[in-house]
C-alpha cells in the first residue's frame, strides 16, 4: 500500500544554526503531534548528517536534494549514493527543476540518478512537470509521459515500487501559483495509469505521487485529498515550522 508522505526541500535556504532551529523545532512538532504520514526533509548537503542525527529518534527521512550518478571519482562538488549511504540519509530528490533549468538536468541524467541511488538502497524523489509554455499548448501530458518514460522505465518493477514520484508544474513552483485539486488529479492519475500500462495496476498502486508546487497551509488539505495524490513536496512553505507543520496535518 502506498504511503502518504510529506516532504520538505529546503533549497539554498539557512544557515547552519537556522537549519539547526526548524530541525529541533521539526522534531518537538513530532513529539508531540499525531502524524498520519511520513514525513521528509531535504536540507542542503552541508546539513545531512545533522539531520539525521537530530531526526533519528522520531523516524523523519532525511533526503539529499541531489546525488550524482557516479559511484565514486573526479566529479568535484558533486556527492555519490556511497557517501549519502555513509551518513545513513534515506535517499535524495532527483531532477527538481531547479537542477534541470541551471544545471542541465536530463531525463537521460535521471534515469542513471535513480538506478545508482536504488542500487544502493536509497529512495529516489523523482521530479517531473511541464513548463508554462508547455501547460498552454496543451502539451503537459505529453511531457510527463515522455519524462516519466525516459527516467523509469528502464526500471523492473520491483525497483520503480520504490521510487517516489513528485508531480510539480514548473509554473507553479515558488511562483504562488498552484495547480487546482482537478489539474493535479488529473495528471497524478495520468502517471499512475501509465505506469500500470507496463508495469500493472498492482504496482503502479504502490507508488506514491506526490504534488510540488506552491503548496501551503490554505490549499494542502484540498490537494492532498485527490485520489491519487499522495502528499506533496514543499518548497517555501517548508522553511516555516507552523506553516510546514499545518500542511502535515492536511493529513489529519
Ligand atoms: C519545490 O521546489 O519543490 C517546490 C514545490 O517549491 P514551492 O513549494 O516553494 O513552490
Amino acid at each position: 500500500m502506498r504511503k502518504n508522505i510529506v516532504a520538505g526541500n529546503w533549497k539554498m535556504n539557512k544557515t547552519f544554526p537556522e537549519a539547526q532551529e526548524l530541525m529541533f523545532q521539526l522534531l518537538e512538532y513530532k513529539k508531540h503531534n499525531t502524524v498520519n504520514c511520513e514525513i521528509a526533509v531535504a536540507p542542503p548537503t552541508l546539513y545531512l548528517l545533522m539531520a539525521r542525527n537530530v531526526f533519528d529518534a522520531e523516524d523523519i527521512k532525511v533526503m539529499a536534494q541531489d546525488m550524482s550518478a557516479h559511484s565514486s571519482g573526479a566529479y568535484t562538488g558533486e556527492i555519490s549514493a556511497e557517501m549519502l549511504l555513509s551518513v545513513h540519509a534515506d535517499g535524495s530528490i532527483i531532477g527538481h527543476s531547479e537542477r534541470r533549468l541551471y544545471h542541465g538536468e536530463t531525463d537521460e541524467n535521471c534515469a542513471l540518478k535513480i538506478k545508482a541511488a536504488l542500487d544502493n538502497g536509497l529512495t529516489p524523489i523523482y521530479c517531473n512537470g511541464e513548463n508554462l509554455d508547455q501547460r498552454k499548448a496543451g502539451q503537459h501530458l505529453e511531457v510527463v509521459k515522455l519524462q516519466t518514460e525516459t527516467a523509469l522505465f528502464g526500471l523492473t518493477a520491483d525497483e520503480i515500487k520504490k521510487v517516489v514520484i513528485a508531480y510539480e508544474p514548473v509554473w507553479a513552483i515558488g511562483t504562488g501559483e498552484t495547480a487546482t485539486p482537478e489539474q493535479a488529479q488529473e495528471i497524478h492519475k495520468f502517471i499512475r495509469s501509465f505506469i500500470a500500462g507496463k508495469y500493472g495496476d498492482e504496482v503502479a498502486d504502490e507508488i506514491s505521487i506526490l504534488y510540488g508546487g506552491s503548496v501551503k497551509p490554505d490549499n494542502a488539505k484540498e490537494i492532498f485529498a485527490q485520489p491519487d495524490v499522495d502528499g506533496g513536496l514543499i518548497g517555501g512553505a517548508a522553511l516555516d515550522i507552523a506553516d510546514f507543520s499545518k500542511i502535515i496535518e492536511a493529513f489529519n
